[in-house]
């Protein structure tokens, strides 16, 4: 199961600095394709065989020169229920500060592991002044340079020297996982128990655990899958649940362990920030998507033109990624709640995809061949073969061409719009790799 760090601390003090720091040249490799805008908050990164998300809690304040106390301290909350190692960083420069003693106070109450970092610490000298962060009741202070990167490494090495090993959960590899994900409100609750009802058997809790198991299995009415993180739907924290921050934080465990993401949109409202940045989460980890527009109900005029309407909203706003369900259901009417079942497994089922090389050939090349990827200073761009690389987590294919620098994004996605229409690949992403041949 992967693991959370969060980074927290008040305004200034090098958290940004130091999430890119962690996250910078793993995200360069994993963002082959097009720019994605929530970088700043969410990566992903590997250290010593250990692959770990790493979440910048500074990311989620707009303007960092009025952040209230209370919201900082809100923050630091979240962070202890979700992540697994809090990086807590101050600054060497300007030493303790009313702000860094009020998150200290909220830290020392915690059980996650908390490592207090002394970042700013570009010189010998500056090590003398992290003595005073001794006076925060964390232990050590960890001296780094997040600028330079001075310290880093160690750091890293402490980092996953506190991961809990529990051993992995018994589950069926061959069974779907899917998570019910979407901002507060949205009807994420309601979806689960419409699908489970009164009938206590269709549910199965995974035993076998330390930590509470963050799976439930369903098996009935022609579905068997395991449903992720449906307790976490269940315990709502009331104070917190008006931060955007909290409903992106709650959604990353589900995702990461998830197949296929139940996006749910309340379509009463529009497609707000929190529902694009949770839509941004799932594409980072690579996960097939079903949109469910729910309160389907309360929607009075049902037309076909009106649900044209909100379709081309939301694939609008998810672009360049529009080949993916979207089903209107009511959770509370239960109507097409089943649909929505209907349309993960086949996502799930589009994920493992596989086409024969032969096939996709003989489908490709000609259509390479009537329209070639454009020459580059008069040089002629040759794609001869392809193949779909095996043991992938999504469909990932290879397109072998004498000059695979020149072979460039828009036509990347020419080809992959092809490949949509030929094969079903509704909801699954999947990768296109050009390489020398
Ligand atoms: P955040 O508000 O906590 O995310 O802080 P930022 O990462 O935006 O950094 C605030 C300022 O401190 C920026 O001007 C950074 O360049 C600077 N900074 C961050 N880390 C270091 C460091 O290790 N040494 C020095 N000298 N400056 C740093
Ligand atoms: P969650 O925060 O995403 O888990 O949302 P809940 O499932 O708790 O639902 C929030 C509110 O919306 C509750 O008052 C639900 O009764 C209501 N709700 C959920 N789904 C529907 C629906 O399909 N139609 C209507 N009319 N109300 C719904």
């Amino acid at each position: 199961m992967g693991n959370l760090v969060a980074i927290v601390g008040r305004p200034n003090v090098g958290k940004s600095t130091l999430f890119n720091r962690l996250t910078q040249s793993r995200q360069a490799i994993v963002n082959d394709e097009a720019g994605t805008t929530r970088d700043r908050q969410y990566g992903k990164t590997e250290w010593s065989g250990h692959e770990f998300s790493v979440v910048d809690t500074g990311g989620w304040v707009v303007n960092s020169d009025d952040i209230f106390e209370e919201e900082i301290r809100k923050q630091v909350m979240i962070a202890i229920d979700e992540a697994d190692v809090i990086l807590f960083v101050v600054d060497v420069v300007n030493g303790v500060t009313d702000l860094d003693m009020e998150v200290a106070s909220i830290l020392r109450r915690t059980k996650v592991p908390v490592i207090l970092v002394a970042n700013k610490t570009d010189n010998h000298n500056l090590q003398y002044n992290a003595a005073e962060f001794y006076s925060l009741g964390l232990g050590d202070p960890y001296c780094i340079s997040a600028l330079s990167g001075s310290g880093t490494g160690d750091l890293l090495d402490l980092v996953v020297g506190k991961f809990k090993n529990e051993p992995e959960e018994l589950l069926d590899d061959d069974i779907p996982r899917f998570a019910v994900v979407g901002r507060p409100n949205a009807g994420k609750s309601s979806i689960v128990n419409a699908f489970i009802g009164e009938d206590r058997n269709i549910v199965t809790e995974i035993a076998g655990t330390t930590r509470d198991s963050i799976y439930t299995r369903y098996d009935k009415f022609g579905f068997d899958f395991y449903l992720v993180d449906t307790a976490g739907i269940r315990k709502k924290n009331k104070v917190v649940e008006d931060l955007e921050f909290y409903s992106v934080m709650r959604s990353i465990r589900a995702i990461e362990n998830s197949d296929v993401c139940i996006l749910m949109l309340d379509a009463t409202r529009g497609i707000e920030s929190q529902d694009l940045n949770i839509f941004s989460l799932i594409q980072k980890n690579q996960k097939g998507l079903v949109v469910v527009v729910n309160k389907w109900d309360l929607v009075e005029d049902k037309t076909a033109k009106v649900m044209k309407t909100f379709e081309d909203a939301v694939r609008t706003r998810f672009a360049p990624f529009t080949d993916f369900p979207i089903v209107f259901a009511s959770a509370l009417t239960k109507q097409r709640i089943f649909k929505v079942l209907e349309m993960a497994k086949e996502v799930y089922h589009n994920r493992t995809t596989r086409i024969p090389t032969a096939r996709l050939n003989e489908e490709m090349l000609p259509l390479i061949e009537a329209y070639p990827p454009p020459s580059n200073k008069g040089k002629y761009i040759k794609i001869k073969y392809c193949t779909q690389l095996p043991n992938t987590r999504v469909p990932s294919f290879v397109f072998f061409a004498n000059l695979p620098q020149y072979v460039k994004e828009p036509y990347k996605r020419f080809l992959e719009n092809k490949m949509r229409e030929r094969w079903s690949l509704r909801g699954t992403p999947i990768n296109i790799f050009i390489r020398q041949k």
